[in-house]
């Protein structure tokens, strides 16, 4: 439908340019065969004027059409991922500098929950339920062009045991990601750190909100590019499901910290916008909940209606989650087609990843 309408569009546009130029040369013929001796310069000026204004046409054509190339519809978004992975001089594989299969194991885990992937974790029969249709792929190349080592791995000795967290983790946003971050049009930057001695459920992750995205519930300024990505705590990455990875931390043990995160950083909210049953996510298909959901709560009501404790934007135990909706979908759409980067990155696909 979009497209027959940008069709119908450039018939008319083709016509009007011709028509233009059209006119300019009717002019200049209708001043000859009055037999003046002289074309006025004011008719040139017409003449050129209607040239310019076909010619504009046709290049104005010409870039709506490269736009809806950029923005086709029904085209899965591919984006490029690098995995900047924070350790103090620890071997690969001890502590927080995790091994490449961990990495690889969360990139499965994005794509089966973006994809709704049959036969996976990811899969859901909800009727809201939406196949995001965006893929996440480890960048084969650095900025510089260089082929990497490990493929989507930045590995940087942070030079500290831990990382504070809360409201105190300055240094990850002062130092840490302005040090280390790379081109935020071309990749989606995610850090795993060691956010600090475990004290039960704490801060397993954080993401930067899109900028200027017309969205209800978000700031136009989301922050700034060198610190814009997913930080991830190094036990809440990855799934324990998909390799010998015992250190991964349960119930946050199958990489929904990060599918979490990546949906703030395209937009969404929590389901339970933060607040009681008057504050809203945004989305009409995630009913309206009073509070976060903990655990895994079958049947948790609030708000005059069933919880979606299942939506990966709720705060349930990773293995009670398996749906992203409809409406959550447009806004991220959204975001893809309007925030500064966002709508970048996955222009980069083939530049960075084959
Ligand atoms: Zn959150």
């Amino acid at each position: 439908m979009i497209k027959q309408h940008f069709l119908l569009i450039d018939f008319f546009s083709y016509l009007q340019s011709i028509m233009n130029i059209g006119q300019g040369v009717l002019i200049i013929l209708k001043q000859i065969i009055k037999n003046e001796e002289h074309i006025s310069s004011r008719f040139y000026c017409i003449f050129f004027g209607k040239a310019i204004i076909g010619l504009s046409c046709l290049m104005l054509i010409s870039c709506t059409k490269e736009d809806e190339n950029i923005t086709a519809p029904n085209e899965t978004i591919k984006i490029p991922v690098i995995v900047h992975i924070i350790h103090n001089g620890e071997e690969i594989g001890e502590g927080p500098n995790i091994t490449f299969e961990q990495v690889k194991s969360q990139i499965e885990v994005l794509n089966e929950d973006y994809r709704k992937k049959e036969y996976t974790n990811g899969f859901n029969i909800n009727s809201v339920g939406a196949d995001m249709e965006i893929m996440f792929f480890l960048a084969e190349y650095s900025p510089s062009g260089n082929k990497l080592a490990e493929a989507g791995i930045d590995r940087v000795n942070g030079g500290r045991q831990e990382w504070p967290k809360g409201i105190l983790r300055n240094p990850i946003e002062t130092t840490l990601k302005p040090a280390t971050f790379w081109d935020p049009t071309k990749y989606l930057n995610i850090w795993t750190v060691n956010f600090g001695g475990f004290t039960g459920r704490d801060l397993l992750g954080y993401a930067q909100f899109p900028s200027n995205s017309g969205l209800a519930g978000l700031n136009s300024d989301g922050g700034l590019a060198e610190t814009d990505g997913v930080v991830i705590g190094y036990k809440y990455f990855g799934s324990s499901q998909k390799g010998d990875f015992d250190y991964i931390f349960s119930p946050f043990n199958l990489g929904r910290t990060c599918t979490h995160e990546i949906g703030h950083w395209l937009g969404l909210r929590h389901i339970w916008g933060d607040g009681e049953c008057d504050v809203d996510d945004y989305c009409y298909d995630t009913p309206n909940a009073s509070e976060p959901s903990y655990g895994c709560l079958q049947n948790k009501y609030s708000c005059r209606s069933y919880d979606m404790i299942e939506n990966y934007m709720d705060y349930s135990d990773d293995a009670c989650m398996n749906t992203f909706t409809i409406d959550q979908k447009s806004r991220i759409t959204t975001v893809l087609n309007n925030s500064p980067r966002r709508k970048n990155l996955y222009n980069n696909y083939k530049e960075l990843v084959q």
